[in-house]
């Protein structure tokens, strides 16, 4: 079993996202772990009686007696979080008192105010020490009580893509059962066909991303602003991460109490699986740039180019700064800048790249790098699939019609539900009778990996405006596994039509033009690029933006939504997935209506 936990940055309190890869959920064994959370509960009072002791009385020092905690057999993870934190204190308590011993002792007489400042240090280290299993403790004692409540609740979850299965998974570990529906599912094991989802590139990109001049549609009276996407982006960033580590670690346990009636996700087999990976990985990102920001003093904007230039120069300083903040991201962005003024031949970790693309005949001048999680989409998809069916989650194929507020009843009451999830990508337009909606259609090639740079590194030219002021295309070339590389991109508004081939002129052109950028596919022959099917779909955009909001249409209503993810889905899901938990649990379990539950998550972020 491996546990995903990491602190989310930019939530009010100190909170920390906990999943399980297996069957079991979180909150089921934070309660399991109630005899431990007792017992953690004792020690860590007698710490705090000895250490305070200690602190008052300089001489009296021999109550170095801490029992140490008996964890009952059958321990499971969250008893050994909150066992591992006790004992830390434990160690720093027994460590501060054994200075104290020391001191006391005829033979160091006169060296007292050392050994006072040596306790000064160990006694504040133990405190910390103390405080943080205090919490660990409560946190535990907290997700065991939550699943209580949980546990009497049914999500009825509509999209079974990232969004939804997301969304899914955090709601599974917090206790709740969960329903699945949706008319398609990832057909894992094609390349062609499948839900956005699957067909996505999937890299992550700092928002805004490069698919369109700028992928937020309207900076203000919108559901969600870019300063949002760029918090939900981070929380991803973090998960992705740490997801890594963990990955290949999927249960090989069979699916418990679950009944996927009707699903058809071809391959997709819930019980028996065995290693399977997510399929995330950190790669190094390059961008490059017609325009020169790079010295800060000088970004102007005097041209719609120079505006745009300088809107990415701002977000490289985000990036740059994000990493080096003493928060969650320290060193996890790794920047660098490349500029062809002040290294005309590139240098240092920038040769392989500046090999790598055509920079002259594309009038490059500035390009910046960054580290960036990469998702392989068939994998990912297949675990996730699996992984909800493995923690119980019922999943059932059919086409919801209508406005889900309209049929919320119906709907409830056929799946046994107390509230419902709508995470149906384009399909909000019906669902959330939501008229901003609107498809980009999307494709890209994929192919046998060209040359072992590639295999780490993602090579982008984002859309921006050339030197005449121009709107240039974006080149986006990711790698999706070590032996397969991911070529685009074609983004097309309101266009509905999947029928493109590689022989269409817009497919074409886009290869044309990645070929003439990057090096390494000129190159190269027999990559497969024709062979494999063309990879299409809709990307689910919003003209009011990601919407992650219960609807308050009327305050009984309970709907909430997580869905306009455009050209981002995968680098907004974990994000957008917790908010909606999070707007889900007040709705369910502290009985706020829509616009409550909306006013406490936003603020007056949101219109
Ligand atoms: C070519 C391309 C490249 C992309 N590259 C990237 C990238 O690099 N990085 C990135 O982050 N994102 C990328 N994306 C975008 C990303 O794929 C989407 O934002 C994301 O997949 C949206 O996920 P979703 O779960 O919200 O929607 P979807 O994946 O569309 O899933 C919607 C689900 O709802 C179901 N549904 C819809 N209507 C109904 C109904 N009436 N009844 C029942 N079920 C219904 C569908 O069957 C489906 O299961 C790309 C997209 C494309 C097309």
């Amino acid at each position: 079993m491996a546990t995903i936990a990491i602190q989310l940055p930019y939530t009010k309190g100190p909170e920390v996202l906990q999943l399980t890869t297996d069957k079991h959920c979180y909150a089921k064994e934070a309660k399991l772990a109630g005899t431990v959370i007792e017992e953690a509960r004792r020690v860590i009072g007698r710490a705090r009686e000895v250490i305070g002791r200690n602190r008052e009385e300089f001489n009296v020092a021999n109550s170095a007696n801490i029992p140490h905690m008996e964890v009952p057999t059958g321990t499971n993870i969250v008893a050994n979080d909150v066992k591992r934190a006790v004992n830390d204190a434990v160690e720093a308590v027994e460590n501060a008192v054994k200075i104290k011993i020391d001191a006391s002792k005829p033979d160091n007489a006169g060296q007292q105010s050392a050994y006072e400042e040596t306790f000064v240090r160990a006694y504040t280290n133990a405190t910390t020490k103390i405080d943080e299993a205090t919490e660990a403790t409560a946190r535990v004692h907290q997700a065991g009580v939550r699943y209580d409540k949980a546990k009497e609740k049914t999500v009825l979850v509509v999209g079974g893509g990232v969004s939804g299965l997301m969304t899914a998974w955090i709601l599974l570990d917090k206790g709740h059962r969960v329903s699945i529906v949706a008319k398609d599912w990832a057909e894992t094991g094609t390349e062609a066909k499948g839900i956005t989802s699957q067909i996505a590139g999937a890299l992550w990109e700092y928002p805004p991303g490069s698919c369109g001049l700028s992928e937020i549609e309207v900076p203000v009276l919108a559901y969600s602003k870019l300063e949002q996407y760029q918090e939900w982006a981070m929380q991803s960033f973090l998960f992705y991460e740490r997801l890594q580590t963990v990955a290949g670690t999927a249960s090989g346990s069979t699916a418990s109490g679950s009944t996927a009636s009707g699903s058809t996700a071809s391959g997709s087999t819930a019980s028996g699986s065995t290693n399977l990976s997510f399929g995330a990985r950190m790669i190094n990102l390059y961008q490059f740039f017609h325009h020169n920001y790079s010295n800060e003093g000088t970004a102007t904007a005097e041209t719609k180019a120079g505006a745009n230039a300088n809107e990415h120069y701002q977000k490289y300083i985000r990036i740059r700064d994000l990493g080096r903040t003493e928060g969650s991201f320290r060193d996890k962005l790794q920047t660098s800048i490349w500029d062809a003024t002040g290294e005309p031949n590139g240098s240092g970790e920038w040769v392989n790249a500046l090999a790598a693309v055509n920079s002259t005949g594309f009038g490059l001048k500035w390009g910046y790098r960054h580290r960036a999680p990469v998702i392989d989409t068939d994998a990912a998809m297949k675990f996730l699939m699996e992984l909800v069916r493995d923690k119980g989650a019922v999943l059932e194929t059919r086409e919801i019609k209508g406005d889900l507020h309209l049929h919320e009843r119906e709907l409830m009451d056929d799946f046994q539900a107390d509230i419902i999830v709508n995470a149906s990508g384009l399909g909000a337009h019906t669902l959330a009778n939501d008229d901003q909606i609107f498809p980009v259609r999307g494709a890209v090639k994929r192919m046998n990996m060209p040359h072992p740079f590639l295999e780490d590194n993602a090579v982008l030219l984002p859309a921006q405006y050339d030197i005449a002021d121009n709107p240039s295309k974006t080149i986006f070339i990711v790698p999706r596994r070590e032996d397969t590389l991911v070529v685009g991109s074609i983004i097309q508004r309101n266009n509905w039509d999947l029928s493109l081939t590689h022989q269409s002129p817009e497919v074409m052109a886009m290869w044309e033009r990645a070929k003439e950028f990057i090096t390494h596919l000129q190159e190269n022959r027999g990559l497969g690029e024709d062979e494999r099917p063309l990879a299409q779909g809709l990307r689910p955009f919003s003209h009011s933006n990601v919407r992650v909001s219960a609807d308050n249409r009327t305050n009984s209503c309970r709907v909430v939504h997580n869905y306009g993810h455009g050209g981002s889905g995968w680098t907004l899901a974990v994000g957008c997935a917790w908010t909606c938990v999070k707007l889900v649990e007040m709705i369910l379990h502290e009985g706020k209506s829509g616009s409550v539950a909306n006013t406490e998550v936003w603020g007056l972020k949101q219109y």
